[in-house]
């Protein structure tokens, strides 16, 4: 008879520690990463790009270590129909290379389709399609080029939700809002009005009612997107709509400011309120 020996393992409790190779390894060697193909200036911009997102909070609570196993990637949908993959990304994060990070952020990161599928198979826990989401929300706040092409159809909808904190409804669906579609969105509205009829849902019969928001409600929500920062980093993006979210915030603001006035000092009662009120 012999009793078997308890092993103890004591392990590390930040699990970045329990992959010592990359710490070792550190970044490959400059003259092995391409970084002469790089302007001086895109190397530069690279460069500030890769320690601004290494300095976000996120950023480090979201990277915790790699096996390099693969089954984010192999269980990625986009994966399979992009030159995509996020073993690549999380690799180049774990050696800092910052013109890899910045190569896939203006080539490759718009292709995911964030389903976090990566994200819960990960067996080191990564919040890969966190860290996905942080390298979009710094291409916009750099105003990389990439974002710019990607958001660019897109505008309408960024305008609504922004301004009334809605979403896309299916009256938006027309070629002309959707150009990169093609000609399948060309074919959906050409029959919109009998597709929609046949949805037996309300909402699907009132579409225009995802245009309508309460004027408080859409000043409160646009007060909140500007002291957040989420217009600001518009700018970069589309001067031109920053410029007309601001004009309606504005204008809103001082509509509904106007309103409040007269109706605290007894010049309008309820009845008297005009319709903006309560709608745009
Ligand atoms: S699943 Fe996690 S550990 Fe495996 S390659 Fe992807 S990021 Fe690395
Ligand atoms: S979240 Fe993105 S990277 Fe992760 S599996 Fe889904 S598509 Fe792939």
């Amino acid at each position: 008879m012999f009793e078997l020996a308890t092993v103890k393992l004591s392990l590390p409790e930040d699990p970045r520690y329990l992959d010592m190779s990359y710490a070792e390894q550190g970044p490959l060697p400059e003259e092995m990463r391409n970084l002469d193909q790089l302007s001086e200036k895109d190397r530069k911009l690279a460069l500030e790009f890769y320690q601004s997102l290494a300095s976000d909070f996120r950023y480090n609570e979201y990277l915790r270590g790699c096996l390099n196993c693969g089954v984010c990637t192999s269980s990625c949908p986009a994966a399979k129909f992009y030159d995509f993959g996020p073993r690549e990304m999380i690799q180049y994060m774990m050696r800092g290379e910052y013109d890899k990070i910045y190569e896939f952020t203006n080539e490759k990161v718009w292709a995911c389709v964030q389903c976090y599928t990566c994200s819960m198979r990960c067996p080191f826990n990564n919040e890969i399609a966190g860290l996905i989401m942080l390298l979009r929300e710094y291409a916009v706040k750099f105003g990389l080029e990439s974002a710019k092409q990607i958001l660019a159809p897109y505008r309408r909808i960024l305008l609504t939700v922004l301004t009334t904190g809605n979403q896309v409804t299916p009256d938006m669906i027309q070629p002309e809002t959707f150009a990169d579609w093609g000609p399948q969105a060309l074919e959906e509205s050409k029959n919109m009005d009998v597709y929609r009829k046949a949805i037996p849902v309300d909402l699907m019969q009132r579409t225009d009612i995802g245009w309508h928001a309460s004027l408080q409600t859409a000043v409160e929500l646009m007060t909140i997107m500007i002291e957040a920062g989420v217009i600001e980093s518009l700018k970069n993006i589309d001067k031109d709509l920053y410029d007309m979210i601001i004009d309606i915030y504005e204008e809103r603001k001082q509509f509904l400011e106007e309103i409040k006035e007269k109706y605290q000092k007894g010049e309008l009662n309820e009845e008297e309120l005009p319709d903006s009120w309560l709608d745009l």
